[in-house]
């Protein structure tokens, strides 16, 4: 990568080259996070507050899986929901498993990954609407360590 920086400093590049210079080093990013998502499970993030700060990418054959109960877009890169130093595996919500009202959920801890369909938690921040018009769920599933999140 770097010789290729170097290289591309010496010749002009007009915007069309740097649009594809973006997608060409995003796909080698997301390709990179699907080798450490498989070896050792250890993808961080910069955050803010307490959020937990792993994440993970959904692999072809988790997606092949998750694809017989509907078709939807894939995700880059899906966040642990819960908060830091959680107990037990991480845990990403991808998406709501058909007709069901639980969601898919992927749980990873190192290498280990299980995808899994489960309730939602549940809790309910009322908000200052009468009629619950802006009461908030709990981003989590049924059961989460951690302190609910909305
Ligand atoms: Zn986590
Ligand atoms: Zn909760």
């Amino acid at each position: 990568m770097r010789l290729l920086a170097d290289q591309l400093g010496r010749v002009p590049v007009d915007d069309g080259d740097v649009t594809l210079l973006d997608e060409a080093t995003q796909s080698a990013r997301i390709a990179l996070w699907h080798v450490i998502a498989r070896s050792n499970g250890a993808l961080q993030r910069p955050t803010e507050g307490n959020e937990c700060s792993f994440f993970t990418v959904i692999t072809d054959a988790e997606w092949q899986r998750l694809m017989e109960s509907g078709e939807l877009p894939r995700e880059h890169a899906y966040e642990c929901g819960m908060s830091a130093d959680h107990p037990g595996p991480h845990v990403t919500f991808i998406y709501e498993a058909m007709g069901t009202f639980q969601g898919w959920w992927l749980r990873w801890r190192g290498r280990e990954r299980e995808l899994v369909i489960h309730p939602y938690c549940g809790e309910v921040q009322r908000g200052l609407d009468p009629d619950g018009l802006d009461d908030t769920n709990c981003l989590l599933f049924q059961g989460h360590p951690c302190p609910h999140r909305f």
